[in-house]
């Protein structure tokens, strides 16, 4: 089973001073910074999926990428622009959730192949459109035109894509340069999903992504499956977009899903109400120091003349220096650290994140960060279950990975 990490440009830069919270003068972003798979070893992922709506921008307006990110990424290819290790793979899609809103996919076949092929990738997957609903029982006469329409395009697409790949494979010399053709496959029951697969398959793929499932509850996807296994052809495989749901991947393998990608181990470190820094066998709430300058409603409030910006400064460092002494001496009170934070965040008198103050004991007494393998949890300690900035927040979605990934390979999947 592989694991893609959607890339959003999350980096982290490795020398950043976690005491003083500032970068060293000498940083060059582009230079310096690390992805995942360059800060912690092994690759806490089997490869990346690129989405031309973040390269290239889309109907939303600019992507992620700069102009001169954009320039380097078709000129070097998607290999040395991530300096991705040999064996890891790269997948490009078009990033569908960036159009799902359109009548009609925003790019022309050509397009998203020059893309695929200018950068590189090993595989590419067929411009699709998200179909947003699921009616397992619905005749195809019952259910939204919109819908029917989606699956048209998709399957139409595909088959331009297949075609336009063929011909480029044929004009170039040496395997590698080779695109693996993925054709997307969208429905809103098993029947749409397994007819699509029965198309795609007739189409010659033999690596097939379906899409539209992020929304489905599991039984879904496994009802979907199971259609879909009854009209897969032997040496078919097949990838889930945007799932991870590691409690049912046996299940899933069982269906041949050989690959799968998913940003959410990521996300929840800084996305999720509760689950933030991830272990083997639980979750933990991660510590809420905000930074006095950086956050929107201490700031009003100080402008407001309601805080005083210098007890504000004053909370915020008590804080930061009893959670280093807590990290330090292991018979440090637990009481103190949690009655510093309760001090801080009631100067931001948001009673939703007051009440979760004494959630933070178990984070504390647990202390999590002392138990990973992690290189980034060895170094930084306490600072991984802070949530506080874009460079704590990523590292720990780093190390939510490196947990998602380890539990990846303790599956005993065929
Ligand atoms: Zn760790």
């Amino acid at each position: 089973m592989k694991f893609y990490f959607p890339d959003s440009q999350d980096q982290i830069y490795p020398r950043y001073d976690f005491i003083n919270d500032e970068y060293p003068d000498e940083r060059v972003r582009q230079r310096d910074d690390l992805y995942a798979h360059q800060a912690v070893k092994p690759a806490p992922y089997d490869g990346i999926l690129v989405s031309k709506a973040i390269v290239d921008g889309s109907v939303k307006g600019a992507g992620k990428y700069s102009a001169p990110q954009r320039d380097r990424l078709y000129r070097d290819g998607v290999k040395t622009f991530f300096g991705l290790p040999d064996p890891m793979e790269s997948l490009g899609d078009c990033g569908a959730f960036n159009y799902i809103n359109e009548e009609y996919p925003p790019y022309r076949v050509e397009d998203v192949l020059h893309y695929y092929t200018e950068c590189r990738f090993n595989s590419g997957i067929s411009i699709d459109h998200v179909i947003f609903g699921y009616r397992p029982d619905a005749p195809d006469k019952d259910v939204d035109p919109a819908w029917v329409k989606r699956r048209e395009i998709s399957l139409d697409l595909a088959e331009k894509f297949i075609k336009a790949t063929e011909s480029h494979n044929r004009l170039v010399t040496g395997r590698k340069q080779h695109l693996e053709p993925i054709g997307a496959a969208q429905g809103w029951s098993p029947a749409s999903y397994a007819d699509s697969v029965v198309q795609l398959q007739k189409m010659g793929y033999r690596r097939i992504a379906l899409g539209g499932m992020v929304p489905l509850k599991t039984p879904e996807i496994l009802a979907c499956l199971e259609g879909i296994s009854e009209v897969r052809k032997s040496g078919v495989g097949f990838h889930l977009l945007g799932i991870t749901r590691i409690a049912s991947m046996e299940r899933f393998a069982k269906y041949h899903v050989t690959s799968f990608d998913s940003t959410s181990a990521f996300r929840q470190a800084f996305m999720d109400e509760r689950n933030n820094y991830h272990t083997a066998d639980r979750s933990y709430l991660a510590i809420r120091v905000p930074q006095v300058d950086g956050n929107p409603t201490l700031k009003k409030l100080i402008l407001a003349g309601v805080v005083s910006q210098s007890a504000a400064i004053k909370a915020e460092r008590e804080c930061l220096k009893l959670l280093r002494q807590y990290e330090a001496d292991e018979n440090f009170e637990v009481q103190e650290v949690i009655d510093a934070l309760y001090a801080y965040q009631s100067l931001i008198s948001d009673a939703k994140k007051l009440k979760k103050v004494d959630d933070y004991r178990d984070t504390l007494v647990d202390r999590p960060w002392n138990h990973c393998r992690c290189e980034l949890c060895k170094k930084h300690k306490i600072d991984m279950v802070i949530f506080r900035g874009t460079e704590r927040n990523k590292r720990r979605g780093f190390h939510n990975m490196t947990v998602l990934e380890a539990k990846m390979r303790k599956l005993p999947l065929t």
